[in-house]
């Protein structure tokens, strides 16, 4: 396995700008989810480290190797794609086998290794059959056998999932996160669904416009958002946003002052907020009429089992408040929000996040 780099990598399609100039390195055995909106450049970008495009500028690097002008097949890597791609004409043998033969594998060596895989993804019964033949979930683990039987310095995922139905998705989930560990595999997976990323990745980079907004763990993507895009993206519901005015020692929204530091939020920086982000776990529901609560009116209730989904109007927009799975309140009564602001964000008027 390998460390894989982006240098000042740049991609134009005729006048379109896809990728500005992305630099991002991938530590070797390590997990990276590439996530962002639809069209926000994270296919082009795969696409580019596996060979299937040149960059209109910079350098990609497998290891210490420089591959930006080196052939798809020339790179040791393997691609795993939405559609799984298998030739249909062949047996899931033959399919997994292809890889090796095209390699020159000998015959012995390569049944080994098919009877490893097949053992791993536990498609050792599907050897003999065709891939119309198989379900969807069947042919997503074929297709993996096909990518680990080569032993390649990085895999290359791109939304593996998204043709699977919800429960599938949720398995294969789980199943592609034990194989990479298991393999310790460079795997860079491209997805638009961030509980995807942040459920299966060591390290998530999330990309909006062609431009690498943050990379970092789960968990500091989710709590330690660079800017107002990433803390929106992820999430779900999403973080809600208010407008703040300046306090003294502090910020207020609605009629609620939240004290800030000055050893944490410099004066200089303090100035700067306009908007707090909280998530919906760190608001909850209260009387109207309670001191320091946001007062609104319930938008819509959506109980989901184990909670309640509240959406509540207040004067400067909706905000979305998690509260118990014995919450009764209806539509269009008056409400209260209250809010812990112990995880706050606040951004500047650019949407970067005045601290952390
Ligand atoms: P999705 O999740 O929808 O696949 P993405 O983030 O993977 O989106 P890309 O497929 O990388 O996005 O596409 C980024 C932009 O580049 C899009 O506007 C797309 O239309 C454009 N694009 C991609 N490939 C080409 C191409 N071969 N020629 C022209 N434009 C292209």
């Amino acid at each position: 396995m390998s460390s894989v780099l982006y240098k000042s990598v740049v991609k134009n399609f005729g006048a379109l700008n896809v990728l500005r100039s992305l630099d991002l390195a991938v530590p070797d055995h390590k997990f990276l989810a590439l996530l962002g909106p639809s069209g926000c450049g994270k296919t082009t970008a795969l696409r580019i480290l596996a060979g299937l495009d040149m960059p209109s500028a910079g350098k990609v690097f497998i290891g210490e190797r420089d591959v930006t002008r080196l052939q798809p097949r020339d790179r040791d890597i393997a691609m795993v794609f939405q559609s799984y791609a298998l030739y249909p004409q062949m047996t899931v043998a033959e399919n997994i086998s292809y890889p090796l033969w095209i390699r020159g594998t000998p015959d012995i060596e390569r049944k080994v290794k098919i009877g490893e895989v097949a053992a791993v993804l536990e498609i050792g019964h599907l050897l003999d059959r065709r891939p119309r033949q198989l379900s969807g979930g069947q042919r997503q683990r074929v297709a993996l056998a096909r990518a680990i039987v080569r032993d390649p310095a990085a895999f290359l995922m791109d939304e593996p999932l998204s043709n699977l139905d919800a429960r599938l998705r949720l398995t294969m989930r789980g199943e592609i996160k034990r194989l990479c560990q298991r393999l310790g595999a460079t795997t860079i997976y491209v997805t638009h669904d961030q509980v995807e990323a942040l459920t299966m990745a060591d390290l998530v980079a999330v990309m909006h416009g062609g431009e690498l907004q943050q990379m970092a763990p789960p968990i500091d993507i989710y709590d330690r958002p660079a800017n107002r895009f990433v803390a929106t993206f992820v999430g779900n519901p999403p973080m809600n946003i208010l407008p703040v005015t300046l306090a003294d020692n502090g910020v207020r929204a609605g009629g609620k002052i939240v004290p800030l530091e000055r050893t944490r939020f410099f004066a200089c920086r303090l100035a700067e907020i306009v908007e707090i982000g909280l998530r919906p776990e760190d608001c909850s529901v209260a009387q109207h009429d309670a001191p320091d609560v946001l007062p609104g009116e319930i938008y819509v209730v959506e109980p989901m089992g184990n909670e309640t989904l509240v959406n509540v109007r207040l004067d400067g927009g909706n905000v979305s408040v998690r509260a118990g799975r014995d919450f009764r309140g209806a539509v269009g009564e008056n409400i209260g929000v209250a809010f812990d602001a112990a995880n706050a964000c606040f951004f500047n008027s650019v949407g970067i996040t005045a601290v952390h």
